[in-house]
C-alpha cells in the first residue's frame, strides 16, 4: 500500500514556519546584511508563488535563476517548485554560448538575476536564444540600467498575499534542474523530481550524511547555482537551521566575519575556498569558535587542509557527489572504531571519498566488465543508483546511451574500493593516462607534486605519444620557477611511483585553466599541448609496467 501522500519539499517548509517560526535566515546582499525569520520567509515564499501566477507564468514552468547565495534565491527554492514549476539554477560563470544553450534547450519562461549579475546576462541574451523567456526579474528593490525589460523582485512580489493554496503534486513532477558544467561537449541538463529532491534531503539529514539539525547554524558557501548548493538550503530546511547566506562573489574576509557574527557551525565548499580562507588566516585574527564542521567536495580535499582544520578544533566531512546525484553520493565518515586509530591512518581514511549514503548502492567494473575486488587495489568505473540519482538527461539520448545502463548511472570516475568499503577516486575516465596500454593515475601523480612546498597547484594530462600511446607531463605553478624545482619534482614522483609513472616533463604556468565550476580543465591544457613533439625523445625507454 502507498503512503498517504507523495514525497514532495512542500512539507520541509510547513514545517519550518509552523515548529521554527523564530529562527532566523541571514543574508549578505549589495545592500547589507539582511536578516528574517522562517515565518517571514514562508509569507515572502507564498507571495513569489501568487506573483507568478499573476504575472501570467505557467503552472509548469521553468524558471531560470542567475543568482548568487542569497535570501531571494533561497525563497525560489520553495516558491517555484511548492507551486508545481521547476527551478532552473543557472551558472552566470559560463560563456555566452552555453548560457544561450542552456536557456534555449530548457525554455525557461522567466529569469532571476542578481543585479551584478544582470550586465553579463544581458551580453549573452540572443533573442532566438531567448525567445522563451518572457520576463527578467532583478533580485533587488530596483533595476540598474539595463537594456532588457526588468522589473525589481521586491515590486514583483508586493503587495501579493501572504497565504498560497499550495498543490497536491505528483512527486514525479519535475521540481529542480542544473546542467552539468560540459567539461567535454555541450551542457548537459538534470532534472530532479519532487521525489529525488525529497529522498536527497532525507537522506542528508542522517547522521550517515550531512545529520544537520535546528541546533545547527548552516552556511553553504557552494554556490545556489551549483546543484542545490548540494541541497543544504532544503537539508537545513527540514532541520529547522539558521541559514547563513554569504552573498554576491564573497572573499575570505566576508566568510570570516559571518563565521564570527552568526556564529556559523556548519560550512559547505570546495576546497580552493578553504585554502583561500586559511590563507588569509596566516595574516588576520579570526574566530572560528562556533564552526564545528566544514564540508568538502567537488574536488578532492587536500590532506593538509583536513589537518589544518584539525588544529584549528574543527572536523572537516569530505563529501563526493555529481549533478547527476542530486548530488550528494558518499561521505568520509570514520566507522565505529576507527578513532582509535593511529594518526596517518585515520587521515588516510578521511582523504577518501567515503562511504555511500543511506539508499545508494554502487558497483565498479573494470575495462572487462566485471566487477572488481574491494581490496584498495583493483580500480574500475563507478557505477551508482538511487532514488536521487538521475536515469536520462535532458533531450540528449545520445549521452543517455553512454552513461546510463540498466538503471545504473555510469559515473565517469575511476575509483578503487577498501574492505572497508571506502571509495577513493583514482581518476576520472577521461582524464586517464594510457602509456603502453597501462592506466597512469593523474590524481596521484598530482598529490605527489602537490606535497612539494614550492607548488600551489599541479595537474597532468597524457599527451600523445607515438610509440606508448600517451605520456604524463606535469603542469606546475610553483612560487619560484627554477630548473632544480623541475628535477626535485621528478624525483619526488619517482620516490613513490614506478619509472613509467615519471611525468616525461614538467612544464611551469602561470595558472591552471579552471571550468565554470572551478575545477581543472585539463581540456584546454590537451588541446593547448597536443603537439606529440613536446616531449619527444623524453620518454623512457619502457614507458610500461614491465619496465619496472
Ligand atoms: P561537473 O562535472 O559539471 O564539473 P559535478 O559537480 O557534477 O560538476 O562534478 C562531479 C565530478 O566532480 C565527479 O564525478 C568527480 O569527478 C568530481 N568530484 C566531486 N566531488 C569530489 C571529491 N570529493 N573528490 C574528487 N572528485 C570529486
Amino acid at each position: 500500500m502507498p503512503g498517504g501522500t507523495d514525497q514532495t519539499l512542500r512539507p520541509f517548509l510547513w514545517r519550518a514556519e509552523r515548529m521554527h517560526p523564530d529562527v532566523e535566515i541571514v543574508s549578505r546582499t549589495h545592500d547589507g546584511i539582511e536578516r528574517y525569520d522562517y515565518a517571514e520567509f514562508g509569507g515572502r515564499v507564498a507571495r513569489l508563488a501568487n506573483a507568478l501566477d499573476e504575472a501570467g507564468i505557467s503552472d509548469d514552468a521553468r524558471i531560470g535563476t542567475f543568482c548568487w547565495n542569497h535570501h531571494r534565491h533561497f525563497e525560489t527554492y520553495f516558491g517555484v517548485p511548492d507551486s508545481g514549476r521547476q527551478l532552473h539554477t543557472i551558472n552566470p560563470l559560463l560563456p555566452d554560448e552555453h548560457i544561450q544553450f542552456i536557456v534555449e534547450n530548457a525554455s525557461d519562461e522567466l529569469l532571476f538575476v542578481d543585479p551584478s549579475l544582470l550586465e553579463k546576462l544581458a551580453g549573452a541574451a540572443d533573442p532566438d536564444a531567448f525567445a522563451s523567456v518572457g520576463q527578467f526579474v532583478v533580485m533587488g528593490e530596483q533595476v540598474p540600467e539595463t537594456d532588457l525589460d526588468a522589473t525589481d523582485y521586491e515590486s514583483f512580489i508586493a503587495g501579493r498575499s501572504d497565504e498560497y493554496d499550495w498543490p497536491t503534486l505528483s512527486e514525479d513532477r519535475p521540481a529542480g534542474m542544473c546542467y552539468t558544467s560540459g567539461t567535454t561537449g555541450k551542457p548537459k541538463g538534470v532534472e530532479y523530481t519532487q521525489q529525488m529532491l525529497w529522498s536527497h534531503t532525507m537522506a542528508t539529514l542522517t547522521p550517515q550524511g550531512l545529520g544537520l539539525d535546528d541546533t545547527d547554524v548552516v552556511m553553504p558557501v557552494v554556490p545556489m547555482f551549483h546543484v542545490n548548493a548540494w541541497g543544504m538550503p532544503f537539508t537545513a530546511t527540514a532541520a529547522g537551521a539558521k541559514h547563513v547566506y554569504p552573498g554576491p562573489s564573497p572573499d575570505p574576509a566576508d566568510l570570516a566575519a559571518l563565521i564570527e557574527e552568526e556564529g556559523v557551525t556548519i560550512t559547505a565548499g570546495v576546497p580552493t575556498v578553504w585554502l583561500g580562507l586559511l590563507e588569509y588566516m596566516n595574516d588576520n585574527e579570526v574566530d572560528l569558535s562556533s564552526l564545528e564542521q566544514v564540508i568538502i567536495g567537488g574536488s578532492a580535499a587536500p590532506e593538509s587542509v583536513v589537518r589544518r582544520f584539525d588544529e584549528l578544533g574543527v572536523d572537516v566531512l569530505h563529501a563526493w557527489g555529481m549533478t547527476e546525484m542530486s548530488p550528494i553520493g558518499s561521505v568520509a565518515r570514520l566507522k565505529d572504531g576507527m578513532d582509535e586509530w593511529d594518526d596517518s591512518d585515520r587521515y588516510a581514511k578521511r582523504a577518501k571519498q567515503g562511504l555511500m549514503v543511506p539508499g545508494l548502492e554502487f558497483k565498479v567494473i573494470d575495462e572487462g566488465g566485471d566487477e572488481i575486488e574491494w581490496d584498495g587495489e583493483e580500480f574500475g568505473e563507478l557505477w551508482v543508483r538511487g532514488p536521487w540519482v538521475t536515469t536520462e538527461y535532458f533531450e540528449r539520448p545520445e549521452a543517455n546511451e553512454e552513461d546510463f545502463e540498466d538503471g545504473w548511472l555510469k559515473t565517469g570516475d575511476v575509483v578503487s574500493v577498501d574492505p572497508d568499503g571506502y571509495i577513493e577516486i583514482v581518476d576520472r575516465a577521461k582524464d586517464v593516462i594510457k602509456s603502453g596500454g597501462e592506466w597512469i593515475s593523474s590524481v596521484e601523480l598530482e598529490n605527489a607534486l602537490m606535497a612539494h612546498d614550492d607548488v600551489s597547484e599541479a595537474t597532468v594530462v597524457g599527451v600523445p605519444h607515438e610509440r606508448w600511446q600517451e605520456r604524463p607531463v606535469a603542469f606546475v605553478v610553483a612560487s619560484e620557477e627554477r630548473e632544480s624545482l623541475k628535477d626535485e619534482l621528478l624525483d619526488l614522483v619517482g620516490e613513490d611511483y614506478p619509472k613509467w609513472w615519471v611525468p616525461d616533463d614538467v612544464l611551469f604556468i602561470d595558472e591552471v585553466p579552471k571550468t565554470a565550476t572551478g575545477k581543472f580543465s585539463k581540456k584546454d591544457l590537451r588541446e593547448e599541448y597536443s603537439d606529440e613533439s613536446l616531449i619527444a625523445g623524453k620518454a623512457p625507454e619502457e614507458a610500461a609496467p614491465e619496465s619496472d
